[in-house]
Order: structure tokens, then sequence, then C-alpha cells
């Protein structure tokens, strides 16, 4: 869709990052539940760990649902014991991969410019990367979010230049992930806006790129969330892994 002024509207996107939770009884479990609760307005996908990929794209071929994963490498093939090619994922069906999650920056050292070449290998095997950028506690309370995040981001723009339009970008306080703490809307949405001017320096595009906000959501918070202007959905942790939460999630988004 496109509006007067010729930028493309953004669908919504709801995501969830199953970390490493699941089982096969579960995961069937959760995804009938999920398939059963849609379609929604909104785009909505699954990340769960690589070895339920191939389950999860069975069980929702055919269906609304998307899926991707949570990592891949930066290299195309080769002898990278315990990793996973950006071009196996795409072979799964996979639409999105998730890239520089803070878990993943701080268990695996991770730096800005890996993240970066993650995105970029991705890009390669026509995935959609979700580049995830946040603060820490100690940023956040020395004041440093807003320099956090834009370092964060400016290597993946410098890394893949005009291609920065393929991205999907998740801005998730890590003080938030899993605490039950959340960023106002307004936190996020001044957060959001930020990354938006960001964006907008580096591509005429950037009004149709998609932010998502991440830490905590939850079905009583995601509705005033996603009514932000610079907020286009979510990427979703603890509550995607109850099919009754997460659908609520998804509903709030359309
Ligand atoms: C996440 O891990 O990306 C996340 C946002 O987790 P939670 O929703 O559980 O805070």
């Amino acid at each position: 869709m496109v509006s007067a002024d010729g930028v493309a509207a953004r669908r919504n996107l709801v995501v969830g990052n199953w970390k490493m939770h699941g089982s096969r009884a579960a995961n069937a479990e959760l995804l009938l539940g999920l398939k059963a609760a849609g379609p929604w307005a909104a785009e909505v996908a699954v990340c769960p760990p690589f070895i339920y990929l191939a389950q999860v794209a069975q069980a929702l071929q055919g269906s609304a649902i998307g899926w991707g994963a949570q990592d891949c490498s930066t290299q195309a093939s080769g002898a990278h014991t315990g990793d996973v090619a950006a071009a196996m994922l795409t072979d799964l069906g996979c639409r999105y991969v998730i890239v520089g999650h803070s878990e993943r920056r701080a268990a695996h050292h991770e730096s800005d410019e890996l993240v970066a070449d993650k995105a970029r290998a991705a890009i390669a095997q026509r995935l959609t990367p979700i580049v995830c950028v946040g603060e820490t506690d100690a940023q956040h309370s020395a004041g440093q979010t807003e320099q956090v995040v834009d370092r964060q981001l400016a290597a993946v723009i410098r890394t893949l230049g005009a291609d920065i339009v393929k991205v999907v970008v998740a801005y998730e306080p890590v003080w938030a992930i899993g605490t039950g703490k959340t960023a106002s809307p307004e936190q996020a949405q001044a957060v959001h806006a930020l990354l938006r001017r960001q964006l907008r320096a580096a591509s005429s595009h950037a009004d149709a790129l998609r932010l998502l906000y991440g830490g905590s959501v939850k079905p009583d918070n995601a509705h005033a969330l996603f009514a932000q202007p610079d907020i286009d959905g979510g990427l979703i942790g603890g509550a995607s892994l109850k099919a009754a939460d997460f659908a609520a999630i998804c509903r709030a988004a359309c």
C-alpha cells in the first residue's frame, strides 16, 4: 500500500523468539494453537532453535505464519563446526533471521561488525535480517542509550550501504529482556524515532523500514507500545511460548 505522500505503509510484524526452549511435542502444541488463532492483519513469524526449524517449516507450510532462525554464520559454507549458513536457512524456507540479539552479543562476544557481517550474509541469501540493538542496564543508567544504539546501527549501515532497506531493526533494551520491566511506550518511541532519523540519513527509503520493540512485551502492554508512530511490531521472547499470549500480542499489532 502507498500513502498520498508516496511512502509505502508499513505492515506491522510480530516475531516470536523461542530462544533455547521447546521440544517436538511442545512445539507441535504451540503451533497448533497459533494456527487456530490466526490469521492476523499483522505479519507473524516464529524463530525456533535451529534443530526444530524443519518441524516448524512442515507444520507452518501453507499457513500465514512465517518462520526464521535465531542466528546465522557470516560464512557461506565450509569448515565451521556448529555454525549454520544463511543458505541453509533459505533452503528450509526461512524468511527471517535474528542477528545481534543481546544474549549473543554478551555470551558469544559478538561485535557490531560481526553482527553487520551476519546481516550481509543473510541478505545475500534473500533472508530478512532482524538486527537487534539496545543498551544494557548500566548504559541506560549512565544516559548512554542514544550513543549505544547509534553505534550498533551505524556498523550495519556502513556494511550494508543501500541494502540497509532490506533489514528489520529491533530495539531491545537489555534491561527489559526477560525481566518483566518494559520501556514505557514513550521511552521506546523516543529511541525508535532516533533510529528512524539515523536510517533516514542513510536511505531515502527509511520510512518503509520496520522497527520492532522487544523487551517483556505482554498482552497487557502490547497495544500501547504498538500504537506509537515508529513502533511497527514486536520481537517477543517469553510470551511467544504461550499460544494465547502470543496470539493476543499479534492481535494488538493489527
Ligand atoms: C527477546 O529475547 O528478544 C525478548 C524480547 O525477550 P522477552 O520478551 O522475554 O523480554
